[in-house]
């Protein structure tokens, strides 16, 4: 069993980083950052276990997507490590950055084998630059180093330290300052972190495979209420029986695209218990979802909807259905497609009591 223990700090919210997608969401083929990031040295180590330090809101779609522990990180990187080592047991902890992905094996080789021989050991880079304060005068480079991770630190030491002092932006300064002994090992200019989106053209590109999605919603009607379906005002004596605006056709959309990411289903992310979706927009829930889903590195790429109503009668608002839906997915028309059907007077769509949607969405990954 190894006495090591591996924390992935995931938890960032990147907003130095220039792009839509979240840092550590960014697409290696199909993984995200952070599982590559964490299956790339767990495959070169052995380790206890391997912890990850997820972003508020991330716990549960990153634990359905590895067999990693994953703990919520805080607001500071500081915050997420002290709630990361909740979960370690063991002797020593390798703290790794999803943002530092590019880091050679051999530099995480050099912080493992030096396990030891000091309270931290992490990877530093010496300065070539000349360095001088503000106000011209020189510095000493030769005492100055930029340090790297993955650190490995002994966990003792590491959570008195943090119980000492806060504010620190990695475990070597701060292990220092707490009277404990740091030690540099080489790191490498591979190392840097992906900080302004440019460095991750150095991996596999996002992968160009598809992913299918599919929903289906079910309302009643109700006498009074206007209508909407596709977020397209329907001329009728009724609309539909909902907690929101009831567009069972967006609702299908969003359970698609939703069904396409592996993200649950729409009323885990709107529950009708909740007030603030009384009487919601479905446009605006289908806008949120398509903000979260661009967030974790998806794109939706076309959709085909199917409604079932025996009344009202549908054939005329196809074209502006499809033309809706395209412009709220940012699609070309043609990506988007509406179908209306009747049930042959069966059912209880037949009998006029409701209607149904059906939805498929094609999603891809984003670069
Ligand atoms: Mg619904």
């Amino acid at each position: 069993m190894s006495d090591t223990t591996m924390i992935l700090m995931a938890a960032g919210e990147s907003t130095r980083f220039n792009s839509a997608v979240k840092k550590q969401w960014l697409r290696v083929g199909e993984k995200p950052l952070w599982e590559f990031a964490a299956d790339r040295f767990a495959a070169e180590f052995e380790f206890a276990k391997v912890v990850i330090a997820a972003a508020g809101g991330e716990v549960d779609f990153m634990r359905s997507l590895c067999d990693y522990e994953i703990v919520a990180g805080g607001a500071t990187r500081e915050d997420s490590l002290r709630n990361a080592l909740g979960a370690v047991e063991s002797e020593w902890v390798f703290v790794a950055d999803a943002a530092r992905a590019l880091t050679p094996i051999e530099v995480a080789r050099r912080v493992l084998d030096s396990k030891g021989e000091a309270d931290c050991i992490a990877p530093a880079i010496k300065v070539v630059d000349t360095l001088a304060l503000n106000d011209g005068c020189a510095a000493n480079r030769d005492r100055i180093v930029r340090v790297q991770t993955p650190q490995l630190s002994r966990v003792s030491v590491l959570r008195r330290s943090l119980a000492q002092k806060s504010g620190f932006s990695d475990e070597s300064t701060l292990i220092a300052a707490c009277g404990g002994v740091t030690r540099y090992v080489e790191g490498s200019e591979q190392a840097a972190k992906l900080t302004y989106g440019g460095e991750i053209a150095q991996l596999a590109p996002p992968s160009q495979e598809r992913l299918i999605g599919h929903g289906l919603d079910v309302h009643g009607f109700e006498e009074g209420k206007p209508m909407k379906l596709c977020g397209v005002e329907i001329d009728a004596p009724f609309g539909l029986k909902a907690h929101s605006d009831g567009d069972a056709a967006l609702h299908a959309l969003i359970d698609a695209i939703l069904g396409a990411c592996g993200l649950g289903d729409i009323g885990g992310w709107f529950p009708d218990s909740d007030k603030a979706y009384k009487n919601a927009d479905s446009a605006e829930l289908l806008r949120l979802v398509l903000a979260k889903i661009r967030r974790f590195g998806f794109a939706v790429k076309g959709a085909d909807i199917t409604i079932a109503a025996q009344k009202p009668r549908l054939e005329n608002y196809k074209i502006a259905m499809k033309k809706r839906v395209a412009k709220l997915l940012d699609l070309r028309y043609e990506r988007v497609n509406i179908k209306a059907t009747t049930t042959e007077k069966l059912g209880f769509i037949g009998r006029s009591e409701g209607l149904a949607a059906f939805a498929v969405a094609l999603v891809g990954y984003s670069a």
